[in-house]
């Protein structure tokens, strides 16, 4: 048995962690629950517990669902992405200010049309879209630098069209909110805390540094170095920011 992230390489999850005490029986990184969201295993540096037990792939997109989907109350995700938000530099913000504009508006044009979306899990079919169609979005933005890492419609062992479909079950025929201030922030710290995990150059010294959130680098989510560590909800984040930094 192993932690679903330790087995892939994650880094620590700073700032959120709940540390066993040094006499504690169990080790760092054994197992200590199975995720609520993901079912995956997570050990004491890769998943807290506030009610129930979540893992540090599944918290940033928590939050990011928090910020974004009506009924939602603002639950521990949330707050603990809010908190790393305040210390995201403008730069961040302001990106993550236009990335959400563009998902609202593309979850908009998608429920507007309340087309069969049983289509779309054919690859190359119906309009992109950051909320219906994110596979095909992604697809029109690899450059030809890109094309090196990614072979197919998919990067390492993730496939761009099952990224897509997770994204259209989480949030086709679900009500989205507008953007507020605190959304923004905690939707900037969602970012910053996944890249973070996704990300080998994250390393484990720099999280002393109380700037340390404002190194982070939100790239593409197809150019992080362990893909399968963004939750879909954050690679369609990341697409959306990543998108609206071009057009800038
Ligand atoms: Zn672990
Ligand atoms: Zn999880």
């Amino acid at each position: 048995m192993s932690c679903y992230l330790c087995a892939y390489g994650a880094s620590e999850t700073p700032d959120v962690l709940q540390p066993l005490p040094p006499d504690s029986p169990s080790g760092a990184n054994d197992d200590l629950g199975t995720c609520k969201l993901c079912s995956v295993w997570a050990c004491s540096l890769h998943g807290t517990r506030y009610g129930a037990f979540e893992c540090a792939v599944c918290t940033p997109a928590s939050a990011t669902q928090q910020a974004l989907v009506a009924g939602t109350v603002g639950n521990a995700a949330a707050t603990q992405a809010h908190v790393i938000g305040l210390q995201a530099s403008d730069d961040v913000r302001g990106g993550v200010r236009n990335a959400l504009r563009a998902v609202l508006f593309d979850h908009q044009r998608a429920s507007a049309t309340r087309a069969d979306t049983r289509s779309l899990v054919a690859q190359g079919e119906g309009e992109p879209n950051l909320v219906a169609n994110l596979a095909d979005v992604i697809y029109q933005q690899i450059d030809s630098r890109s094309v090196a890492a990614v072979r197919g419609r998919q990067r390492g062992n993730v496939s761009f069209d099952a990224v897509g479909g997770a994204v259209r079950a989480a949030f086709l025929g679900r009500e989205f909110l507008e953007a507020t201030e605190d959304a923004e922030t905690t939707v900037a710290g969602a970012l910053l805390l996944a890249y973070h995990i996704a990300n080998a150059d994250a390393d484990a010294q720099r999280l002393d540094d109380s700037r340390y959130w404002t190194t982070v680098e939100v790239r593409p989510p197809w150019k992080v170095s362990r893909p399968v560590l963004l939750d879909p909800v954050m690679w369609m984040m990341g697409t959306a920011y990543a998108l609206e930094r071009e057009t800038d």
